[in-house]
């Protein structure tokens, strides 16, 4: 039987972010479940993501998330509210930030391996200088 979950992490794993879809509301939902939060329709429909958006929070985690990990912390993991308007946890990409990244940083999220494991990595959007 195919979670919600698992299909959100056999498509990270796959290299695509796929965020379920009310077409009842007409709503990107997250986190993954089997029915909308927002009108209490089945959620049937995947739409794959740019993922593109803002980080709106971060914080350095010191115990690591997963045991792979251990050896990486201290490391940055973050709130990255998309373009679709749902927010999605994500690993801020280390080489490309030491200091804490800023709330309201565009910023890109992939799903792409990090550390041994399937991930969803955000690093700043190409073009988004600092000053
Ligand atoms: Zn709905």
């Amino acid at each position: 039987m195919t979670t919600s979950a698992s299909h959100f992490w056999d498509a990270v794993a796959a290299g695509r972010i796929e965020i379920p879809y009310c077409e009842t509301c007409r709503r990107y939902v997250f986190y993954p479940r089997a029915a909308c939060p927002y009108c209490h329709a089945p959620l049937h429909c995947w739409i794959a993501v740019g993922g593109g958006g803002r980080l709106t929070g971060c914080t350095q985690v010191r115990r690591p998330a997963a045991p792979e990990w251990a050896s990486r912390i201290p490391y940055w993991f973050c709130l990255v509210l998309l373009d679709e308007g749902v927010t999605v946890p994500a690993v801020f990409d280390a080489a490309a930030e030491q200091d804490q990244p800023a709330p309201g940083l565009r910023v890109v999220v992939e799903a792409r391996p990090l550390w041994g494991r399937a991930a969803l990595v955000a690093h700043p959007s190409p073009g988004e200088g600092r000053t």
